[in-house]
């Protein structure tokens, strides 16, 4: 599917971003995502927990500037040691950012332990992979063999890291132990997530890992800042 038009999500309308569900894209108007507020970006990490295991739109070849209709440009960035792409529009309307990369961006996704992997290859044989949606066999592949995408999972100390800024933000302050505390219940909350998937289940999306995650850990999030 080109030229896909990108909707308002309404949730953070005011903030000029936008996403369309299927396609797994957001749009950032001008600044991008760099000037989303901690609470912003949180909000946002909820709102693909929700979206992330919706049937998948194969990505388009090309992708069109909301504002101005002019064709996105693909932009290959490098930020601290992760690289990402996404669009921009030439005429610095905004920028659109898959759902991975704009996890990856917000150091919201890291490699699993070697542990972590054993643990999944204990009830997880086959998994799909978070960029194409190509079966990746876990027993044997660290990435997917179609896409080159290396299997990845939520990071929750990034996102507990997160919780902790906007904590602070809120000018409350937060204990170490409490940190610790939502690190290891956000850890907690994917690793349930994955062992509760079984060996043979055939909706594939759900061997999504990111999927999976993103949905676990922004539950536990909202009950989180909920509590607040
Ligand atoms: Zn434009
Ligand atoms: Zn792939």
């Amino acid at each position: 599917m080109t030229d896909q038009a990108v909707e308002t999500y309404s949730g953070v309308g005011r903030l000029g971003v936008g996403s369309c569900a299927p396609c797994k894209l957001l749009w950032f108007d001008r600044s991008g995502s760099i000037s989303l507020t901690p609470r912003a970006v949180l909000g946002l990490f909820q709102y693909i927990g929700t979206a992330a295991g919706a049937a998948r739109t194969p990505l388009a070849s090309t992708y069109r500037c909301p504002r101005c209709s002019d064709t996105l440009a693909l932009t290959y960035d490098l930020q601290r040691s992760t690289r990402f792409t996404y669009w921009r529009c030439a005429n610095d309307h905004g920028q659109l950012f898959t759902f991975n990369m704009f996890l990856r961006e917000k150091n919201f996704i890291r490699s699993p332990t070697l542990a972590e992997l054993n643990k999944l290859r204990e009830t997880v044989r086959q998994i799909s992979c978070s960029q194409c949606g190509g079966p990746i066999d876990l027993s044997e592949d660290t990435a997917c063999t179609h896409c080159g995408a290396p299997i990845a999972l939520i990071d929750p100390d990034g996102v507990a890291k997160a919780v902790h800024e906007l904590t602070i933000g809120q000018q409350a302050s937060i204990s170490p132990a409490t940190q610790e505390q939502t690190r290891i219940a956000l850890s907690n909350a994917q690793l349930d997530a994955f062992l509760d998937q079984g060996p043979s289940d055939e909706n594939e999306s759900s061997h999504d890992l990111l999927a999976i995650g993103v949905a676990a850990i922004g539950a536990a999030l909202g009950a989180m800042l909920l509590a607040r």
